[in-house]
């Protein structure tokens, strides 16, 4: 699937008449290629950029209900959070996984513990499962030794989950489009079609490859804007006026050995009391995140000097001892929410609730949460019944990935499990390459996933490949650039790029890593 050539396939049929158009290929534009195709619709996703390179390949990567959302009143985010972090750790083992979390009380913390306890309380119960437990300060430092040395007061012990976001977004979209859907990416929905009584009937598609030119008509019965913190530029061609607030939050990144956690931390940040996670994460730590409001998206959204002094203030208060600074940062990142707007003077206080808006026929989908997408799926799918039909009962989310493989011998339990996870029923493309089944130095990634990217995962630019598809943008130090002669041997021949192009794409994976990851 995904093989060269692909888009052009696609951009040959596009000009049919199509039951649904979704503008966005985030995590809930898949989210609702996937249910669309699950009940039989003819659909198609046109993404402006990468898959999943807005904001959902730079989330915090929690598959969460949100704890903090239980602080500020939230009560339905949280139990709709909770439910559906459980049914994607059910479908999605390997890809979705369960962590365990400290979360660590601090003198001059606003939230005594035992307000924490009765928040874990109630997150429990809405998951329908007791999980949580009270620890003292002995116990949290043997749990997490990096807490040593700070002035933690003990504090519980709860469980969540997390994922690859993109890998997340990959597995979604591929499944669906195995299952009859169409999607295709760097091609933007530029102009909203109307009739003449002023309702939207399609869209008008431009080739956002580097090089190309080509525009297209596509028809269809609804369009769907997905488009996340973007959504409020199609909907001003209709002269609606904006809703969202764009809200940044910023990570940091070190490796393990430098921030080493057995487990996540969420502590109390000490100059505002917001909740900020230090993970665990595909061998790296990840610290994040922050919430302020950022301003064009016309740019990759990058980390503010304010911002890394901000996050590292908290890393500070909860590793004293291991002096955590600048220099140890191996790559950053940043994402844009989509929020909806109610002018709270505090980006923190929005509310992460979805909304859905049907406009002279246009159904837009934004806020939410990835954790969410598939919820958020099923509600503007029922929006549109109008005009699609009225919608089955749910099903599965993720498909089940069981498929037999022979394993080399190197490849460890938890590894199969990640790779099931990621791969799906591709797992056998990936256990195949058995010259490739070793590691990318520093990582946890395979030579393998690197080469299946490049061969069949729609690679159209380096930053694709580095960035979403295998990580290595982010987990490695300097973007991955000390093993890209490594790389280049792997990957180039697989993509069919000549030297030249290979060099030009390199220039501007270089400029986009120092400018938005480094
Ligand atoms: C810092 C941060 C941390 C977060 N952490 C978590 C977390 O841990 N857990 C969690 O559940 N949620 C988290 N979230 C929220 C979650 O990441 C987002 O809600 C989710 O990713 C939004 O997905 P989306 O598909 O709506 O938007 P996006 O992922 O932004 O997708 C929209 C897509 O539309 C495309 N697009 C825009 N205009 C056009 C056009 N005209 N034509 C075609 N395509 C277009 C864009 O290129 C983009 O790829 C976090 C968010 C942020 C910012």
């Amino acid at each position: 699937m995904w093989m060269t050539g692909f888009r052009d396939e696609i951009w040959s049929r596009l000009d049919q008449e199509w039951d649904l158009v979704i503008v966005g290929g985030g995590i809930t534009g898949a989210g609702i290629l996937g249910e669309a195709v699950r009940h039989g619709k003819k659909a198609l996703l046109v993404e402006s950029q990468d898959f999943s390179s807005g904001t959902s390949s730079r989330s915090t990567k929690l598959v969460h209900g949100g704890l903090r959302y239980l602080r500020q009143g939230q009560f339905l985010v949280t139990r709709k959070s909770v439910r559906e972090r459980e049914r994607l750790m059910r479908e999605g083992v390997g890809l979705v996984t369960p962590l365990r979390f400290a979360l660590a009380a601090f003198p001059g913390d606003q939230m005594p513990k035992w307000m924490y306890g009765v928040g874990l309380a109630m997150y429990d119960a809405l998951a329908g499962k007791w999980a949580h437990e009270s620890r003292s300060r002995d116990e949290i430092i043997a749990q997490v030794p990096s807490l040593q040395g700070s002035n933690v007061q003990g504090g519980y012990r709860y469980f969540d989950a997390q994922t690859d976001d993109s890998r997340l977004v990959l597995r979604v979209i591929r499944e669906a489009v195995k299952q009859g859907g169409t999607a295709i990416n760097y091609t933007r929905a530029e102009q909203v079609l109307r009739t003449a009584d002023g309702h939207v009937r399609g869209v008008v598609v431009r080739d956002m490859a580097p090089g190309a030119s080509r525009t297209a008509e596509v028809q269809a019965k609804v369009v769907i804007n997905a488009t996340g913190a973007w959504a409020d530029e199609l909907r001003e061609q209709l002269g609606q006026e904006k809703r969202l607030r764009r809200i940044r939050g910023s990570h940091l990144t070190f490796k393990h050995d430098r921030l080493p956690l057995p487990e996540a931390v969420s502590l109390l940040h000490p100059r505002d009391q917001r909740a900020v996670f230090a993970i665990p994460w595909e061998g790296v730590t990840i610290l994040g995140t922050t919430d302020v409001d950022h301003g064009a998206l016309d740019e990759e959204p990058a980390i503010s000097d304010a911002e890394r002094e901000y996050l590292l203030e908290a890393a500070q208060k909860a590793f004293p001892a291991l002096e955590i600074g600048e220099r140890d940062v191996i790559s950053t990142w940043s994402g844009v929410r989509p929020v909806i707007n109610t002018g709270k003077s505090d980006p923190s206080k929005e509310s992460r609730e979805h909304a859905i808006w049907k406009e002279d026929g246009l159904l837009t989908i934004t806020g939410g949460k990835l954790t969410t997408f598939a919820v958020m799926a099923r509600d503007v799918l029922s929006a549109a019944e109008p005009e699609l039909g009225p919608l089955a009962a749910r099903t599965r989310v993720l498909e089940p990935n069981l498929e037999d493989v022979e394993w080399p011998e190197s490849i460890s339990e938890d590894e199969r499990l990640r790779l099931h996870g990621r791969f799906g029923a591709e797992l056998s493309e990936i256990t195949q390459d058995r010259e490739g089944c070793r590691h990318i130095p520093g990582t946890i990634a395979l030579y393998s996933e690197l080469r299946h990217a490049a061969r069949a995962e729609g690679i159209v630019t380096l930053s694709d490949l580095l960035l979403r598809r295998v990580r290595l943008g982010l987990l490695l130090p300097n973007g991955g650039l000390d093993l890209i002669s490594e790389i280049r041997a792997v990957a180039q021949p697989e993509l069919g790029w000549d030297d030249a192009k290979w060099n030009v794409e390199l220039e501007r994976y270089t400029e986009t890593w120092k400018k938005a990851y480094s």
